[in-house]
Protein backbone atom coordinates (compact mmCIF):
# COMPACT_ATOMS: atom_id res chain seq x y z
CA UNK A 1 0.00 0.00 0.00
CA UNK A 2 1.37 3.42 -0.66
CA UNK A 3 1.72 5.97 2.19
CA UNK A 4 -0.76 8.24 2.91
CA UNK A 5 0.07 11.67 2.56
CA UNK A 6 -0.63 13.70 6.19
CA UNK A 7 -3.34 16.22 3.78
CA UNK A 8 -4.59 12.84 2.51
CA UNK A 9 -5.55 11.80 5.83
CA UNK A 10 -7.02 14.92 7.15
CA UNK A 11 -9.20 14.89 4.07
CA UNK A 12 -10.16 11.26 5.19
CA UNK A 13 -10.88 12.62 8.61
CA UNK A 14 -12.70 15.63 7.72
CA UNK A 15 -15.40 13.67 5.68
CA UNK A 16 -15.62 10.74 8.17
CA UNK A 17 -16.56 13.67 9.94
CA UNK A 18 -19.14 15.22 7.70
CA UNK A 19 -20.55 11.87 6.71
CA UNK A 20 -21.57 10.62 10.70
CA UNK A 21 -22.85 14.38 11.92
CA UNK A 22 -24.73 13.95 8.62
CA UNK A 23 -26.13 10.21 9.64
CA UNK A 24 -26.01 11.80 13.24
CA UNK A 25 -28.41 14.95 11.94
CA UNK A 26 -30.49 12.16 9.74
CA UNK A 27 -29.28 13.68 6.41
CA UNK A 28 -27.27 12.35 3.50
CA UNK A 29 -23.67 13.38 3.70
CA UNK A 30 -23.92 13.82 -0.32
CA UNK A 31 -26.18 17.14 0.09
CA UNK A 32 -22.85 18.60 2.58
CA UNK A 33 -20.54 20.03 -0.05
CA UNK A 34 -16.63 20.48 1.60
CA UNK A 35 -15.33 23.69 0.10
CA UNK A 36 -11.34 23.86 1.25
CA UNK A 37 -10.54 27.24 2.47
CA UNK A 38 -6.91 27.86 0.97
CA UNK A 39 -6.02 30.93 3.31
CA UNK A 40 -3.63 28.45 5.04
CA UNK A 41 -2.72 26.25 2.34
CA UNK A 42 0.81 26.44 0.21
CA UNK A 43 0.45 26.39 -3.00
CA UNK A 44 1.84 22.55 -3.16
CA UNK A 45 -1.19 22.20 -1.09
CA UNK A 46 -3.67 23.54 -3.02
CA UNK A 47 -2.34 21.31 -5.94
CA UNK A 48 -2.73 18.21 -3.92
CA UNK A 49 -6.25 18.85 -2.36
CA UNK A 50 -7.28 18.83 -6.27
CA UNK A 51 -5.56 16.23 -6.97
CA UNK A 52 -7.70 14.25 -4.13
CA UNK A 53 -10.71 14.82 -5.74
CA UNK A 54 -11.51 18.48 -4.03
CA UNK A 55 -13.04 20.90 -6.45
CA UNK A 56 -14.58 23.18 -4.57
CA UNK A 57 -12.24 25.92 -3.36
CA UNK A 58 -12.49 29.34 -1.32
CA UNK A 59 -10.79 32.32 -0.86
CA UNK A 60 -10.87 35.18 1.63
CA UNK A 61 -8.22 37.25 0.51
CA UNK A 62 -8.63 39.50 -2.37
CA UNK A 63 -4.60 40.62 -2.46
CA UNK A 64 -3.80 36.32 -3.06
CA UNK A 65 -6.80 35.29 -5.59
CA UNK A 66 -5.31 36.25 -8.57
CA UNK A 67 -2.02 34.04 -8.21
CA UNK A 68 -3.74 31.18 -6.46
CA UNK A 69 -6.68 30.53 -8.70
CA UNK A 70 -4.81 31.13 -11.96
CA UNK A 71 -1.51 28.54 -10.63
CA UNK A 72 -4.61 26.07 -9.71
CA UNK A 73 -6.55 26.59 -13.05
CA UNK A 74 -3.76 25.56 -14.31
CA UNK A 75 -2.51 22.64 -13.07
CA UNK A 76 -6.19 21.23 -12.78
CA UNK A 77 -6.11 21.62 -16.57
CA UNK A 78 -2.30 20.56 -16.80
CA UNK A 79 -3.89 16.79 -15.30
CA UNK A 80 -6.64 16.72 -16.86
CA UNK A 81 -5.28 16.90 -20.30
CA UNK A 82 -2.86 14.31 -19.21
CA UNK A 83 -6.09 12.06 -17.71
CA UNK A 84 -4.77 11.79 -14.00
CA UNK A 85 -7.22 10.33 -12.28
CA UNK A 86 -9.19 11.02 -9.50
CA UNK A 87 -9.63 14.94 -10.17
CA UNK A 88 -12.90 16.95 -9.66
CA UNK A 89 -15.26 17.21 -12.73
CA UNK A 90 -14.26 20.77 -12.31
CA UNK A 91 -13.07 23.81 -9.99
CA UNK A 92 -14.73 26.24 -8.20
CA UNK A 93 -13.57 28.77 -6.86
CA UNK A 94 -15.86 30.70 -3.92
CA UNK A 95 -14.89 34.43 -2.43
CA UNK A 96 -15.62 33.84 1.15
CA UNK A 97 -13.98 37.04 2.37
CA UNK A 98 -15.44 40.82 2.73
CA UNK A 99 -15.68 41.75 -0.40
CA UNK A 100 -15.82 45.74 -1.17
CA UNK A 101 -17.07 47.83 -4.17
CA UNK A 102 -14.33 48.77 -5.98
CA UNK A 103 -12.72 45.27 -6.11
CA UNK A 104 -16.07 43.72 -7.92
CA UNK A 105 -14.27 43.96 -11.31
CA UNK A 106 -11.01 42.19 -10.25
CA UNK A 107 -12.58 39.25 -8.23
CA UNK A 108 -15.59 38.48 -9.97
CA UNK A 109 -13.77 36.86 -13.38
CA UNK A 110 -11.87 34.54 -11.00
CA UNK A 111 -14.66 33.23 -8.85
CA UNK A 112 -17.70 31.16 -9.36
CA UNK A 113 -19.41 32.53 -6.79
CA UNK A 114 -20.01 35.21 -3.65
CA UNK A 115 -20.44 34.23 -0.11
CA UNK A 116 -20.44 37.62 1.33
CA UNK A 117 -22.63 39.37 -0.18
CA UNK A 118 -24.51 42.01 2.54
CA UNK A 119 -25.19 45.07 1.37
CA UNK A 120 -27.42 46.86 -1.77
CA UNK A 121 -24.52 48.65 -2.68
CA UNK A 122 -22.50 45.64 -3.14
CA UNK A 123 -25.16 43.74 -4.89
CA UNK A 124 -25.95 46.53 -7.00
CA UNK A 125 -22.19 46.66 -8.10
CA UNK A 126 -21.95 42.78 -8.60
CA UNK A 127 -25.68 42.84 -10.52
CA UNK A 128 -23.52 45.72 -12.84
CA UNK A 129 -20.87 43.63 -13.46
CA UNK A 130 -22.94 40.41 -14.47
CA UNK A 131 -25.51 42.78 -17.01
CA UNK A 132 -21.70 43.78 -18.87
CA UNK A 133 -20.42 40.25 -18.90
CA UNK A 134 -23.55 38.53 -19.36
CA UNK A 135 -23.31 36.39 -15.98
CA UNK A 136 -25.84 35.41 -13.95
CA UNK A 137 -23.82 35.32 -10.63
CA UNK A 138 -24.47 32.88 -7.64
CA UNK A 139 -24.27 34.70 -4.69
CA UNK A 140 -24.98 34.15 -0.81
CA UNK A 141 -26.34 36.60 1.73
CA UNK A 142 -23.73 36.96 4.91
CA UNK A 143 -26.24 37.28 7.85
CA UNK A 144 -25.16 38.44 11.14
CA UNK A 145 -26.37 36.25 12.91
CA UNK A 146 -24.36 36.52 15.86
CA UNK A 147 -25.11 40.17 15.73
CA UNK A 148 -21.08 40.88 17.06
CA UNK A 149 -20.63 44.56 16.47
CA UNK A 150 -17.36 43.57 14.47
CA UNK A 151 -18.96 41.28 12.00
CA UNK A 152 -19.80 41.68 8.55
CA UNK A 153 -23.22 40.87 7.81
CA UNK A 154 -27.06 42.30 7.31
CA UNK A 155 -28.29 42.54 10.30
CA UNK A 156 -30.79 39.52 11.24
CA UNK A 157 -33.66 42.37 11.30
CA UNK A 158 -32.73 43.65 7.64
CA UNK A 159 -32.20 40.21 6.33
CA UNK A 160 -35.49 39.66 4.51
CA UNK A 161 -35.77 43.43 2.85
CA UNK A 162 -31.79 42.98 1.34
CA UNK A 163 -33.21 39.52 0.13
CA UNK A 164 -36.01 40.70 -1.76
CA UNK A 165 -33.67 43.68 -3.08
CA UNK A 166 -31.13 40.94 -4.43
CA UNK A 167 -33.57 38.61 -5.45
CA UNK A 168 -35.50 41.56 -8.11
CA UNK A 169 -31.33 41.59 -9.46
CA UNK A 170 -31.72 39.41 -13.07
CA UNK A 171 -27.87 38.70 -13.07
CA UNK A 172 -27.85 37.62 -9.53
CA UNK A 173 -28.81 34.40 -8.42
CA UNK A 174 -29.36 33.90 -4.43
CA UNK A 175 -28.74 30.37 -3.66
CA UNK A 176 -28.85 30.88 0.35
CA UNK A 177 -27.23 32.09 3.30
CA UNK A 178 -23.93 32.22 4.75
CA UNK A 179 -23.08 32.67 8.45
CA UNK A 180 -19.99 32.78 10.49
CA UNK A 181 -20.63 31.84 14.02
CA UNK A 182 -18.26 33.79 16.90
CA UNK A 183 -15.17 32.26 17.65
CA UNK A 184 -15.69 30.43 20.60
CA UNK A 185 -15.30 27.15 22.10
CA UNK A 186 -18.69 27.27 23.36
CA UNK A 187 -20.91 24.44 20.47
CA UNK A 188 -23.89 25.88 22.22
CA UNK A 189 -23.22 29.51 21.34
CA UNK A 190 -22.42 28.31 17.58
CA UNK A 191 -25.24 26.13 17.32
CA UNK A 192 -27.56 28.74 18.13
CA UNK A 193 -26.08 30.94 15.64
CA UNK A 194 -26.38 28.26 13.15
CA UNK A 195 -30.00 27.64 14.29
CA UNK A 196 -31.01 31.26 14.21
CA UNK A 197 -29.58 31.49 10.56
CA UNK A 198 -31.85 28.71 9.49
CA UNK A 199 -35.01 30.25 10.69
CA UNK A 200 -34.05 33.12 8.67
CA UNK A 201 -33.69 30.79 5.77
CA UNK A 202 -36.78 29.58 6.41
CA UNK A 203 -38.68 32.73 6.63
CA UNK A 204 -36.61 33.43 3.35
CA UNK A 205 -38.25 30.52 1.93
CA UNK A 206 -41.48 31.71 3.45
CA UNK A 207 -41.64 34.60 1.38
CA UNK A 208 -40.57 32.47 -1.93
CA UNK A 209 -37.26 34.53 -1.92
CA UNK A 210 -34.73 32.82 -4.54
CA UNK A 211 -36.98 30.45 -5.91
CA UNK A 212 -36.10 26.76 -6.05
CA UNK A 213 -32.64 27.62 -6.66
CA UNK A 214 -32.69 29.17 -2.88
CA UNK A 215 -31.45 26.12 -0.78
CA UNK A 216 -28.27 26.21 0.41
CA UNK A 217 -26.59 27.49 4.14
CA UNK A 218 -22.87 28.62 3.73
CA UNK A 219 -22.19 27.33 7.75
CA UNK A 220 -19.67 25.66 9.59
CA UNK A 221 -15.77 26.33 9.67
CA UNK A 222 -13.03 23.68 11.30
CA UNK A 223 -14.37 24.31 14.85
CA UNK A 224 -18.08 24.20 14.41
CA UNK A 225 -18.99 22.35 11.41
CA UNK A 226 -20.40 19.38 12.92
CA UNK A 227 -23.29 21.74 14.95
CA UNK A 228 -23.63 23.74 10.77
CA UNK A 229 -24.10 20.70 9.91
CA UNK A 230 -26.54 19.78 12.69
CA UNK A 231 -28.83 23.01 11.76
CA UNK A 232 -28.58 22.18 8.02
CA UNK A 233 -25.56 23.46 6.86
CA UNK A 234 -25.33 22.50 2.85
CA UNK A 235 -21.64 24.04 2.43
CA UNK A 236 -19.09 23.78 5.24
CA UNK A 237 -16.01 25.97 4.77
CA UNK A 238 -13.15 24.35 5.66
CA UNK A 239 -9.27 25.43 5.82
CA UNK A 240 -6.92 24.73 8.80
CA UNK A 241 -8.21 21.43 9.75
CA UNK A 242 -7.11 20.58 6.24
CA UNK A 243 -4.52 22.27 5.77
CA UNK A 244 -3.26 23.09 9.30
CA UNK A 245 -3.11 26.30 11.56
CA UNK A 246 -2.56 29.96 10.44
CA UNK A 247 0.54 31.50 9.70
CA UNK A 248 1.16 34.35 11.94
CA UNK A 249 1.28 37.39 8.95
CA UNK A 250 -2.80 36.12 7.86
CA UNK A 251 -3.17 36.18 12.13
CA UNK A 252 -1.77 39.73 11.75
CA UNK A 253 -4.26 40.60 8.72
CA UNK A 254 -7.62 39.32 10.80
CA UNK A 255 -6.36 42.01 13.10
CA UNK A 256 -5.98 44.76 11.45
C1 LIG B 1 -10.89 31.33 7.21
C2 LIG B 1 -12.32 31.14 6.93
C3 LIG B 1 -12.91 29.87 6.97
C4 LIG B 1 -12.15 28.61 7.38
O1 LIG B 1 -11.77 28.69 8.71
P1 LIG B 1 -11.05 27.46 9.46
O2 LIG B 1 -11.31 27.72 10.89
O3 LIG B 1 -9.62 27.56 9.10
O4 LIG B 1 -11.68 26.22 8.97
C5 LIG B 1 -14.25 29.76 6.66
N1 LIG B 1 -14.98 30.85 6.33
C6 LIG B 1 -14.46 32.09 6.27
C7 LIG B 1 -15.33 33.23 5.89
C8 LIG B 1 -13.12 32.27 6.57
O5 LIG B 1 -12.59 33.52 6.52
Amino acid sequence: MSRVSPLAERLAQVKDRIAAAALKAGRKAGDITLVAVTKTAAPEQVREIIGLGVGDLAESRVQVLTQKVAQANEFYERKLKGGEPGLPPRLRWHMIGHLQRNKVKAVLPLVDCVHSLDSLRLAEEIEAFGGKTDRKIPVFLQLNASEEKSKFGVAVGAALHLAEQIDSMSHLALLGLMTIAPLTSDMAEARFVFARTREIFEELQWHHIGGPGFRHLSMGMSNDFEEAIAEGATMVRIGSALFGAKSSDQLEEETE
